[in-house]
């Protein structure tokens, strides 16, 4: 029997989360704004139902940024750590980066997301589908 749940943390430690198993997948997304956000040639996320995410420490640490109409971003207030991506448009899934995770998780990254914004100085893994949008 595998794990039904899988830690993580922020960089300082004061934000503590969890989520349940099976996760919903994991992708790299290489849109711009998640470039910026987390100072990065792309970012693996991973999408976890929202019905077993728990945030287990430091709630109040998170500063939540209101980075489009329909979406959050939040991060840690001590140590800046990006964490949780939260769209309205699909509330019933809360994306982490995987980079984040203590825990191993129940699978490998999928896909690219935003491949059209992609910057040049990051090399590809040109074996995983391209999913848009
Ligand atoms: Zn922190
Ligand atoms: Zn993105």
């Amino acid at each position: 029997m595998g794990s039904t749940s899988a830690r993580g943390s922020c960089l300082c430690g004061a934000v503590a989360f969890q989520v349940g198993l099976p996760t919903v997948a994991c992708l790299h997304c290489h849109c711009s704004m998640c470039r910026r956000n987390h100072g990065a040639g792309y970012v693996t996320w991973v999408a976890a139902g929202a019905s077993g995410f728990e945030v287990t420490a430091g709630e109040d640490q998170l500063t939540v940024y209101q980075s489009s109409t329909h979406g959050t971003r939040s991060f840690c207030s001590a140590c800046g750590t990006s964490l949780f991506c939260i769209n309205e448009q699909h509330p019933e899934i809360v994306d982490i980066p995987l980079a984040n995770f203590d825990d191993p998780i129940d699978r490998p990254p999928e896909a690219h997301y935003y491949l059209a914004d992609r910057v040049e100085w990051i090399p590809l893994d040109e074996s995983l589908p391209d999913l848009g949008p």
